[in-house]
Formats: structure tokens, sequence, C-alpha cells
């Protein structure tokens, strides 16, 4: 089955007790039982709910995977996927990561003992020399967040699988529509569903994907324990968005190919941050494993100073000034105040975020009106 059909079709039953061709949003705590022991698969709804099931499995097959495990926000994904690490384990991440995994890796695992390395592996070879013997994970995003530098999954992965090491991908910013890590060989995908698989800036939501029983019991081991677990209307909502990911996506596609090409080409702009560019470093293995290019870009002024970022980011009226993205509606952001914040000044300078640095999530509007109204702020 292609993408599209499953997007629609998979993990989704008729609802057996009345033919509901929906899901429902089944809203209990608890399940009866006839007997002790005597009940139809579903005890306690932080462990079974049929919505977060039918969830649970559209994801596994979006993303090529055996397994979906959900969680109550993108975040929540991460933590349980870090809980399957011990205290003297290391983990080497991709620099340029998204702020809140930054800051859940040094503010709240390092204190329990686990080691985080951040190495530019742009070029995957920068791996090895950050691998020892106590190295159990390696975290990657591609496209980064917000420098859209591009990581080669099969290449990570090779050196992966080779010293025996699980990677993870944070896979948000692709979205199964353009890239299947695990295809390339990661171990597990997560996903910030609030953004792109959620698609309408109206839920927050979390994923594991992972395609190994062992992997996955662990995992539904640690959602049942800690309990980080969606509430069935978030599970029903993500399920909705997921059936027109691939029609969004073509349109986010299109529109971020629009919008890059007008900013390059205006005078007033300095550097353009999309992977589609034929002169981005990475767009050949862009090109290789990803089916398109997607709709976020990341720009900076010829005027670099604040003021002139600010007076863009407030003279927009299309692009919505707020953090996220993957919403159907176009948002302007200044990463370094606002997603990136909780990453110290230094490191994101080092990763080339800028003060002056804007961030867009090109959405799904007529492409004309968007670069009408990118014209109008920039001046
Ligand atoms: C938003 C985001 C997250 C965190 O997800 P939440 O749903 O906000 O907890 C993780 N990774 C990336 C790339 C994100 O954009």
């Amino acid at each position: 089955m292609k993408l599209g059909t499953k997007l629609i079709h998979a993990g989704v039953e008729p609802d057996p007790s009345t033919g509901a061709i929906m899901t429902p949003i089944f809203q209990t705590s608890t399940y009866v039982q006839a007997a002790p022991g005597d009940h139809k698969g579903y005890e306690y709804a932080r462990t079974q709910n049929p919505t977060r099931d039918a969830l649970q499995n559209a994801l596994a097959a979006i993303e090529n995977g055996s397994h979906g495990i959900s969680f109550g926000s993108g975040l929540a994904a991460t933590d349980a996927v870090l809980k399957l690490l011990a205290p003297g384990d290391e983990v080497v991440a991709s620099s340029d990561l998204y702020g809140g995994t930054f800051r859940i890796f040094t503010k709240v695992f390092a204190k329990y003992g686990i080691q985080f390395h951040f190495t530019d592996l742009r070029d995957a070879e920068a791996l090895r020399p950050q691998l020892n013997a106590r190295t159990k994970m390696i975290w990657i995003e591609t496209p980064t967040n917000p420098m859209l530098n591009i990581i080669d999954i099969a290449a990570v992965a090779a050196i992966a699988k080779e010293k025996n090491i699980l990677l993870a991908v944070d896979n948000t910013f692709a979205s199964p529509y353009l890239q299947n890590p695990l295809d390339l060989g990661a171990n597990i995908v997560v996903h910030s569903a609030t953004k792109y698989l959620g698609g309408h800036s109206d839920v927050v939501h979390g994923a594991v994907i992972v395609k190994d029983e062992a992997l996955a019991q662990q995992l539904y081991f640690i959602q049942n324990s800690c309990g980080a677990v969606p509430g069935p209307q978030d599970c029903f909502l993500v399920l909705r968005g997921l059936k027109t990911l691939h029609v969004r996506m073509q349109r986010h596609c299109e529109n971020g190919e629009t919008v890059a090409r007008f900013l390059r080409q205006h005078p007033k702009v300095n550097k353009v941050y999309w992977c589609g560019f034929e002169d981005h470093p990475n767009h050949d293995i862009a090109k290789k494993q990803m089916r398109g290019f997607g709709g976020m870009i990341s720009f900076t002024l010829k005027d670099d100073s604040m003021d002139a970022a600010l007076k863009v980011l407030s003279g927009t009226k299309l692009f919505s000034l707020a953090e996220s993205l993957g919403g159907v509606e176009s948002l302007i952001g200044h990463p370094a105040s606002m997603t990136h914040a909780s990453i110290p000044r230094e490191e994101r300078l080092k990763n080339g975020l800028t003060d002056s640095l804007i961030r867009l999530s090109v959405g799904i509007e007529d492409a004309s009106d968007l670069t009408e109204d990118l014209k109008k702020a920039i001046g």
C-alpha cells in the first residue's frame, strides 16, 4: 500500500459496536470486566485505549515500522526514548537540535548520569571520534532546526550498526511524507506530532515508531510505567490530521520552494537556508533521502541588526509571529529568542544561529499572497 492510502486507511476499522467509520473518542478511564481477568483486551486507560490504538497502528504503518507508541507531547516521546538508557551511558547527538531536546538532554537526563556529546554530523564520519564503549545511542535531527542542515541518515546508520549503537531520528521536520528513517537503517523514529502530523495547530502530541519487537515492548513498558500518555481526544485529532498529510505536504513543498526562491532574489535578503537549493552544501543527500524539500526556511537580512529582523518579524500579516511549525497557516519566528532561547548563546552562534536569523514555517495558503506579505514586511 502506498503512503496516501495508508494515511487514510491504516490502523482504522469501522467501530464494531456501531459501524462508525471514524474511530470514536473513547473518553473513559476504565473498562468493565465480566469476571476478574475476563475482559476485551482493555483494562485501564493509561495502559490501553482504543482511540490511541488506532492512532498507534496508523503511525507504525506510515513510518514503515511495526509498532507506534504515542505520548502526550513530542518531548514526552523523547523522554521515553532516553529512559531506555542507564547511568553511565553516553549519547552522541547532532548539533543544531530543537531547543527543548537540547534542554531535556543537558538539564534533565545529564543529572541522572547520562553523558551527551554534540557534534556537527553534516559529515557522518565526524561521528567516529565521539564513540566509545559507553556510547549507547546516536540522536539526530534532519533537516536540522533552524539551520536546515542535512545529515546522511544511511551513512550514520551504517556506523551505528557496525558499533551496535541505537540510532534515533527526530523526523518532525520532514514527516513520513518526505523521508522514512527506519527504511534508511534507523532503529527509532521520534515525532512531535504537534507539527506536520497533526497539521492544524490544535493539538500537542508525540510519537515513537520502531520496527523491533523487543524495543517496542520496552517502550510500551515505559509508556505505561511512566504514564506520559495522550488523551483520547488528542489521539483523534492526530488521526484526523494524518488523513491529509500527503495533500498538505505537497502544498507545503510547492509553497516552500516559491518562498525560498522569492527570498533569495530579494535585494535586502542575505542568506536563505533551504535544502532544496541546488547549491545547498548537502543538497545531494537531501535529494537521495527525501522525496521533496518541505516548507521550513530560515534567512538573514543584509542589515544584520536585531532591529531590522524585528521589523520583519512584526511586519508580516499572513505569517503570524509564533512558536511551532507544520500547521496549515504560515508562521514566522525568531529562533534566538523563541524556540531556541533555551540553548546558550555561544552554543547557538557555533551552529550559525545568529540573533538576526528568521525562521519561516510556510503554510498552505496561496503562494503569491505569502510572497506579497513578505515583500511588504521586508520593505
Ligand atoms: C516541537 C518539536 C519537538 C518537541 O515536541 P512537543 O510536541 O512540542 O513536545 C521536538 N523536536 C522537534 C524537531 C520539534 O520541532
